[in-house]
């Protein structure tokens, strides 16, 4: 026989050797598996399985696993499949309002409202004192007008939605005024200029990037003039010679040509971020005491909820707003007005720093964050970690207070291997999201959570530990 004949035969029997689906699905695992995932499932894991190992005999290995083996890698595939991709981690970068991470965790008052809604009916459109249909818009509108002093409120899906029908419902087909200074792009793609021409408004762009006086709104309203927007700065700072009217300037100055003022505040701060040596945020009730007409804002920046976008103004703007076709196609859900309720409810009983995650994790005091960072150096050296604490900072982030930032206290983590060791702890369950600096492993602790706590240091004592000596 040839040798190419040979080698033929060698791979013929080989194959021969792989069980069948059939076969597989005799043996009590794959019984197990047909519980858990479904016969069909079993059986597309199973054939997966066996496909690779056909393609592995092809180009060259040469044993094929026991039964149970196969089964068991059928098992991880299955696992695999149907693992959640959205589950949690544990945030030690010290960026409190994270995007990448879900921006604000809720209160636990938050979640239980969630847990209460989620799984039976609601009242979200049923007045139980009419004994028939209720509106879902009335829900968390109560307690906005009480904490921000406005006329009327109006929860949607987020804010860029908010800031769509806000410039839709008042300003389609004409214009809207607006400082070229504010022209920014919030991130993730939100461009104030493209929003703005997705609602149909017509941008008018003002002044100059740095300098915007009062005169320059002055000589671009006209006939077609329907409102005047500014947007919040956000996420960068315009510093040196640089000036825009106030808030209080503009409202005046709108009043008198009998324009809306429109507000992006984006953030939602109903607290004063410059009391914990923040950078000075405008809180949505000063805009509205300043004079503006409608504020728009996130639910879950410095608000501290659920993903939403608030609308809070003047009556007869919010009241257009609530009628405008696209409010149905950005309606919030009953689990975000439930937990928004809530979280309202935090701010006005005045518990917001105790309750509300994100101002916890704000007003932490630095002697606390000390305390913290050397108890757990303590038990991470025992278990063998090289780890100092060191002076640091956390920021708010979420796109919120450029260039402010908190006093913390690190803990630094020497391992020769940096890069891979961030990996691995990223690919942990719960996945561990810290920061390298100085070439280390750097933990925030102000940022992680109270429940976590346990999982992070044993996952740290696991991963960074140094072999030494030897
Ligand atoms: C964050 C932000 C937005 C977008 O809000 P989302 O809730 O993310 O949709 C819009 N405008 C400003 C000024 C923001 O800060």
């Amino acid at each position: 026989m040839s040798e190419n004949g040979e080698g033929n035969e060698r791979l013929q029997s080989l194959l021969r050797q792989l069980p069948s689906v059939d076969r597989l699905m005799l043996s009590p695992a794959a019984y197990d598996l047909v519980d858990v995932y479904s016969r069909d499932l079993v059986v597309e894991a199973l054939r997966t399985r066996l496909d690779a190992l056909r393609e592995a005999i092809f180009v060259g290995h040469r044993d094929v696993p026991m039964n149970a083996t196969i089964v068991q890698e059928a098992r991880e595939w299955l696992e695999e499949l149907v693992a959640p991709t959205l589950r949690p981690v544990i945030n030690a970068t010290g960026v409190i309002v994270h995007t990448n991470l879900g921006r604000a965790p809720l209160s636990e008052a938050a979640k239980a409202a969630i847990e209460a809604v989620a799984g039976d009916y609601s009242t979200l459109e049923y007045d139980v004192d009419e004994g028939g249909r209720g509106s879902r818009f009335a829900h968390s509108a109560e307690l906005l007008l009480r904490l921000t002093g406005a006329d009327d409120a109006l929860v949607v899906n987020n804010n860029a939605a908010a800031v769509l029908l806000m410039l839709a419902g008042l300003c389609a087909g004409r214009e809207v005024v607006i400082s070229r200074s504010q022209l920014v792009e919030i991130g993730g793609g939100f461009r104030v200029p493209d929003v703005m021409a997705q609602s149909g408004a017509k941008l008018v762009e003002v002044g100059t990037t740095n300098r915007t006086y009062l005169r320059d709104y002055a000589a671009a309203i006209g006939e077609q003039t329907a409102a005047i927007l500014v947007a919040h700065h956000s996420n960068f700072k315009i510093v040196g010679f640089s000036s825009e009217p106030s808030l209080a300037e503009l409202a005046a100055f709108a009043r008198e040509r009998e324009l809306p003022l429109l507000y992006d505040q984006g953030s939602g701060a109903l607290l004063n971020t410059a009391r914990y040596g923040l950078d000075e945020e405008p809180t949505v009730q000063q805009a509205l005491a300043d004079g503006v007409d409608v504020v728009s804002f996130s639910g879950d920046k410095l608000l501290g909820g659920p993903q939403a976008g608030i609308l809070c103004g003047r009556k007869d703007l919010i009241d257009r707003l609530r009628r405008h076709p696209l409010t149905r196609a950005v309606r919030p859900d009953k689990l975000c007005l439930a937990a928004l309720s809530t979280t309202l409810h935090h701010f006005l009983v005045q518990e917001a720093e105790k309750e509300v995650p994100v101002w916890r994790m704000i007003s932490r005091s630095l002697a606390d964050l000390e305390k913290v960072a050397e108890e757990w150096a303590r038990r991470l050296r025992d278990a063998g970690i090289l780890v100092t604490v060191v002076d640091g900072f956390s920021t708010v982030g979420g796109g919120s207070l450029p260039g402010s930032t908190l006093p913390t206290k690190l803990l630094a983590i020497d391992h020769p291997e940096i890069v891979a060791l961030a990996e691995t702890l990223r690919r942990q369950k719960p996945a561990v999201i810290g920061r390298i600096q100085n070439n280390r492993f750097v933990v925030d602790p102000r940022t992680v959570g109270e429940t976590q706590v346990d999982a992070l240091l044993q996952l740290l004592a696991r991963h960074a530990r140094v072999q030494t000596g030897a």
